[in-house]
């Protein structure tokens, strides 16, 4: 059906050997996830009358609420709100944010430099006045991450203690740097020494780590956390969304911010977005072990062809992202074409390297998705720049997006022949 250079096709078959011991994993873990979110689901008393549709101030929306409900036992937290009126990630993040901290108060991030679209929410980039935590007088201090890119307890322990901040918050996931992502243990360390401050709640954007282990930040220690469900959790069905999670008195003062003052969660209607959130939620954990394979195999098969991939096929993982460096940009080029040729969506399309606003470098992307943007979703980003690497994402199904890798894998092997 597909053809693929015979180098490739043996190149796969060992991936696929080397990977099946981690699909094992992945597999047990993905039905520890999935059981917890059934579990909920039947704990809650879903039921279809809840996927009716509610219209302007949306009051007394029994679906909103049951998904809450579900949302937050699945985290192991409190209390969520999960809304289709969240734009993006960036967007929930800052909710929390803007209703979580005050005036006065300081934000310490312990994770280096925070994801780029977060960096003007708290106002440490130089556009200034668009109503940033900084121009309402909430501080930023930051812990850099050590020289091996790991968590700087010591440091972190320090910064605690002399800046007694309102809130510590962590990056779980490496977004689109070479640094590791964090696990739940980690972060969980990290909240222990936040926690030795009486005022200080821990603060974790979970974007792309949802179901990808057994336990969620919001079970060890996390006080509120928030991601996106154009990601893991909206298990490639939601169209666009997000959820936060956590103490009850804190998810109450994030809906404050999500609609105003005195209305909170009460308001919000939810036009009929409710069933493909609960759908997608319930879809979530297993998806999340389709990505987890496909980064796998990924990791496997580029290795064999003499790249270096990070995380490594055999490494544990927090996140779904995974990178491969492949040394040029003609071969991130050749990737990111041949992904795009193995999509379900505009697969006819071919991506070309373009200046991005914000950005010092060509960049070039490959998406063929049914939800825009979505990175839950079989994609990839490679920036043209040392050190040339693709990040890429997702896959709905490991089979479909094994295809993908294939066919990127067969596009840069045929550019090093050239
Ligand atoms: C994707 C992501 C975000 C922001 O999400 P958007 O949906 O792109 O706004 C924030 N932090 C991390 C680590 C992410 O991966």
């Amino acid at each position: 059906m597909f053809k693929y250079d015979e180098r490739i096709e043996k190149f796969a078959k060992t991936a696929l050997e080397k990977a099946k011991p981690y699909f094992e994993r992945i597999d047990e873990i993905t039905e520890y996830n999935q059981q917890k979110v059934l579990k909920a689901f039947i704990d809650n008393r879903v039921s279809e009358a809840m996927f009716g549709v509610s219209t302007g101030y949306g009051y007394g929306d029994r679906g909103r609420e049951a998904l809450d409900a579900v949302v937050a036992q699945s985290m192991g937290a409190e209390d969520a709100i999960i809304r289709h009126q969240f734009t993006c990630g960036t967007h929930t993040l800052g909710t929390a944010l803007f209703g979580l901290l005050r005036p006065g108060d300081t934000m310490l991030v312990v994770t280096g430099r925070p994801y780029d679209t977060i960096c003007p929410v708290i106002g440490i980039t130089e556009k200034k006045g668009q109503g940033s935590l900084a121009d309402f007088g909430i501080n930023y201090a930051q812990v850099d991450l050590n020289s091996d890119g790991l968590l700087n307890y010591e440091a972190i322990k320090k910064a605690v203690d002399e800046i007694k901040p309102r809130m510590v918050y962590v990056q779980l996931s490496r977004g689109y740097t070479i640094r590791k992502s964090f696990s739940v243990a980690e972060i969980s360390k990290v909240a222990e020494i936040a926690h030795s401050c009486e005022n200080t709640i821990v603060m974790v954007d979970n974007c792309y780590g949802e179901f990808v282990e057994k336990t969620e930040p919001t079970e060890c220690g996390a006080d509120i956390m928030a991601g996106s469900l154009i990601k893991n959790p909206g298990g490639g069905i939601a169209r666009s969304g997000g959820y936060i999670c956590g103490k009850k008195e804190l998810v109450e003062l994030c809906a404050y911010r999500y609609s105003v003052a005195g209305l909170g969660r009460e308001v919000g209607a939810s036009l009929g977005n409710t069933r493909e959130m609960f759908m997608g939620w319930f879809n979530a954990p297993h998806v999340t072990g389709e990505t987890l394979k496909t980064a796998v195999f990924s990791a496997a098969l580029f290795e064999e062809m003499g790249f270096e991939a990070t995380p490594k096929f055999d490494e544990s993982r927090h996140d779904i992202v995974q990178a491969i460096k492949l040394e040029n940009s003609e071969n991130l080029i050749a990737f990111c074409k041949g992904l795009q040729s193995g999509s379900p969506i505009d697969s006819f399309v071919v991506p070309e390297p373009w200046d991005m606003p914000g950005y010092p470098n060509k960049v070039i992307m490959a998406a063929g998705a049914f939800t825009g943007g979505s990175t839950v979703e079989l994609s990839g980003d490679a920036p043209l720049r040392a050190p040339f690497a693709v990040w890429h994402q997702g896959g709905l199904n490991f089979h479909s997006a094994k295809v993908g890798i294939m066919l990127a894998a067969q596009q840069v092997l045929r550019t090093m022949n050239k």
